[in-house]
């Protein structure tokens, strides 16, 4: 089935509102199957969205029509769809008792044939109610093209589509199942580059990678009629991705850290933490406060946070956590005796379990002989102190900070699994 999108609203062709519904409905399509070939925008003018209407209804067997369904006199998604289809618009007895309701609780204002309208659908259509709004949706099927008519606040768009919309939809009895992987340390290059032939080849799971800022995604994609039997097919295309070696032989395995599309390394870093009941603590110089932050993001961070230090003068450093000063200028502010020094005295000061410290050169310009880039990062645990030298080329300032709390994230992270 070829699927088609039209989000109705001048707002959307001016830049004021982000078409988020597209990529809502594309993502649910997707889910069961439905293949999406067409995503348009149209203001709100029945002229150009009468041909909108014309042309997907000539290459398409399903256009979901969004936006335009409210009261005002630029709404008119129903009004024309009504006109193309050369139907009338009747009213939707459960919709018009919603409306009465609705006025009968505020008897300052009164009905107007505005309003009735969001009550209406084309006549014909099957109803999609609206749980949290007053505009009724529908379906209807004419000539082989399906019609769909929703309204444009997400609020009330989403529940439709989950409540209304899919299960008229899904005959299949196949969905679309995913599983997303997520490597760090490894560059999406370097994946590509070792998985090329696979992903090439394989049809089912498909298998895509995305590239975020200092981590990789792959996600892994098969239709199937239940969760156990797409479990078997991307278990297998997993075992096989995991244990390819990547360019520095190290198997990808070594790379991955966590599932799931809103899963992080930070995610997986605090809740390893608390799962192990240690705590962490931080010195921070180039990122200056930026790991704590991220740490702090998460519900429950006090069980494993503290406090800890930003130390972003060499005289802060020196003051605060008492390093000797001639050591720091012997050595640079940017240097593995630094972050070893910062990482060391800051597990003492706080008494943490784990003491991460970041010292470097966020650019634009080059420090103390040292590139744009170079970081060291240290941690200090029960094990004694280990300092990480990293160097993040080619980023702006902010994405080097950003990438240098991410290092140390994983740091945390490997030192809890060892
Ligand atoms: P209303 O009854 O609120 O007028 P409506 O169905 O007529 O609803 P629109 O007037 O087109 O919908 O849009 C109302 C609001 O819904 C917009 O201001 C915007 O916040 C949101 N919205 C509309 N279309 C989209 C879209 N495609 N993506 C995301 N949000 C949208
Ligand atoms: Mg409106």
């Amino acid at each position: 089935m070829k699927a088609e999108l039209i989000a109705v609203g001048t707002e959307i062709l001016t830049g004021q509102i982000v078409n988020t519904n597209a990529q809502y409905l594309s993502e649910k399509m997707a889910e069961i199957g439905i293949d999406v070939y067409y995503q348009t925008a149209v203001g709100d003018n029945e002229e150009r969205l009468l041909s909108v209407i014309d042309m997907a209804s000539k290459r398409s067997d399903l256009v979901i029509l969004c936006g335009g369904l409210g009261p005002t006199e630029d709404d008119l998604t129903k009004q024309t769809l009504a006109k193309y289809l050369g139907r009338n618009l009747v009213f939707d007895e459960k919709a018009n008792q919603k409306l009465d309701q609705f006025f009968a609780s505020r008897p300052k204002y009164s009905r107007t044939p505005n309003n009735e309208r969001q009550a209406q659908m084309v006549e014909d259509s099957t109803p999609i109610q609206n749980i949290t709004g007053l505009a009724v949706g529908g379906i209807l099927t004419v000539d082989g093209v399906t019609y769909v008519v929703l309204p444009g606040p997400p609020s009330e768009l989403k529940p439709m589509v989950q409540e209304g919309l899919l299960p008229l939809l899904s005959t299949s009895g196949e969905q679309l199942y995913s599983r997303v992987l997520r490597f760090f340390g490894i560059g999406e290059s370097q994946l590509v580059t070792v998985l090329a032939d696979m992903i090439e080849e394989q049809t089912d799971p498909t298998l895509a990678p995305y590239a975020k800022v200092g981590e990789v995604t792959l996600r892994l994609s098969t239709k199937a009629k239940n969760q156990q039997a797409a479990d078997l097919k991307l278990d297998a295309l997993e075992a096989q991705i995991l244990a390819t070696p990547g360019l520095d032989n190290t198997p990808l395995k070594d790379h991955l850290y966590g599932y799931g599309e809103g899963n992080s390394l930070a995610q997986v870093t605090v809740d390893l933490l608390k799962a192990s009941g240690k705590s962490v603590t931080a010195a921070e110089s180039l990122t200056a406060g930026l790991f704590q932050s991220t740490i702090a993001d998460f519900q429950g961070a006090s069980e494993i946070f503290e406090g800890g230090f930003v130390t972003y003068s060499l005289a802060q450093k020196a003051s605060i956590l008492g390093i000797a000063e001639a050591d720091l200028k012997v050595h640079g502010v940017v240097s593995e005796f630094t972050a070893r020094a910062m990482a060391e005295t800051t597990r003492e000061k706080v008494g943490a379990d784990l003491a991460i410290s970041l010292t470097g050169v966020a650019g634009p310009d080059e420090l103390e002989g040292q590139p744009v880039g170079t970081v060291f990062i240290g941690l200090a645990s029960e094990a004694g102190v280990m300092v990480k030298k990293v160097h993040i080329g080619g980023r702006s300032r902010s994405d080097i900070r950003y990438i240098a709390v991410l290092h140390a994230l994983n740091m945390v992270r490997q030192a809890l699994l060892a």
